[in-house]
């Protein structure tokens, strides 16, 4: 077995912004750290074009790009990188104790007195034809990221709660148009995000309505909604179509090791990476259901690494 009699001090699961930017902090910490990939190697950035809101590229850069200079970044500080994905892990509760991280379909496993937890979520997706084509090429999961492309152009969100609201509220301000689709005939946003959005002249909302496909041939170019009241349907001509009916954390191996909140995102303590197992971080997205984004990420894979630091000079000799 792998590494099986050594025990290591730094084992990070995920190789999203937070993995390598823990990998980078801990491995210029001689904490020799080992990271998983997982099965999205380089995590949401590679789903993505054009990253235009990380601090340092003057002229934007492109998702993989950025995630390959990350993962060289971390290499030129001797990362060890495992192309594998964790299938189950057994947490300590000692301080000092020693973790157990189960990989190759639980045949093989490493010990550690530290981990960091960044395995990042994942946005839900419709179902529908195209959806994944069009990533970065129309479609978004994230306004304040991609609403810039789309200025004084016309978009739709679709969604009914706070992000989608919230989505709307921001795009309302940079688009012309911005059509807000939702199922039902109610929303499940707060009422403050209710009012706020009813205030603004350029949202167009419409009930009772789904997306039954998408249009374009290379890139987005519109959206056929059908409305479930009418049994009619409309094509409407959109640039950018932003879907915010929600994000499942990747916690699905910690259900029964880690607090989780009542969403599946890792309980940290206030401003700390600091889990409810001692010796366990959690950096990113996987920790992070309001800001998701990929500076937030990196800054938090940074204090994880710090916080694990300071952990095992006080908990192992
Ligand atoms: P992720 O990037 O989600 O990475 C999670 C990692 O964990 C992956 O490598 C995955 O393989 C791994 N993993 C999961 N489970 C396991 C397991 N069991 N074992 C091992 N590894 C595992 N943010 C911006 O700031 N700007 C943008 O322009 C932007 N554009 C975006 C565009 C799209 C289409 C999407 C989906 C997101 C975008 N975001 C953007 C959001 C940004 O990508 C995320 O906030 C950021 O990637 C989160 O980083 P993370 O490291 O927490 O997790």
């Amino acid at each position: 077995m792998l590494l099986k009699k050594q025990i290591q001090d730094c084992v990070i699961i995920g190789s999203g912004p937070a993995g390598y930017s823990a990998a980078i902090y801990a491995a210029r910490a001689d904490m020799n750290p080992i990271l998983f990939t997982g099965f999205q190697p380089g995590g949401q950035l590679t789903t993505t074009t054009s990253v235009d809101n990380y601090l340092g590229f003057p002229e934007g850069i492109n998702g993989n790009d950025l995630m390959n200079n990350c993962k060289k970044q971390a290499g030129r500080f001797n990362t060890k990188i495992i192309n594998e994905s964790v299938n189950h892990v057994i947490l300590s509760n000692k301080k000092g104790g020693i973790h157990r991280i189960f990989f190759s379909m639980k045949k093989k496993y490493l010990e550690s007195r530290g981990i960091i937890i960044a395995t990042g979520s994942s946005p839900k997706f419709l179902g529908i034809h195209k959806e994944k084509k069009f990533m970065g090429l129309g479609i978004s999961f994230c306004a304040t990221c991609d609403g810039f492309f789309h200025k004084e152009k016309d978009v739709a969100v679709i969604g009914g709660g706070d992000t989608a609201l919230e989505e709307a509220n921001y795009l309302a301000k940079i688009c012309r148009k911005v059509y807000l689709i939702i199922r039902k005939n109610y929303f499940k946003a707060s009422k403050i995000l209710q009012y706020r959005i009813s205030k603004k002249s350029n949202i167009s909302i419409l009930f009772y309505s789904n997306v039954t496909e998408i249009i374009g041939d290379n890139f987005l170019e519109g959206i056929k909604v059908f409305n479930q009241k009418t049994k009619t349907s409309k094509t409407i001509l959109i640039s950018g179509l932003f879907i915010a009916i929600g994000h499942v954390p990747n916690t699905e191996i910690l259900k029964k090791e880690l607090d989780l909140d009542k969403r599946g995102y890792v309980v940290v303590q206030k401003g700390k990476t600091i889990t409810s197992k001692p010796g366990v971080f959690a950096a990113g997205d996987v920790q992070d259901p309001n800001y998701r984004q990929a500076i937030t990420s990196a800054g938090t894979g940074c204090m994880a690494a710090l916080d694990l630091e300071k952990y095992l000079s006080l908990y192992v000799e």
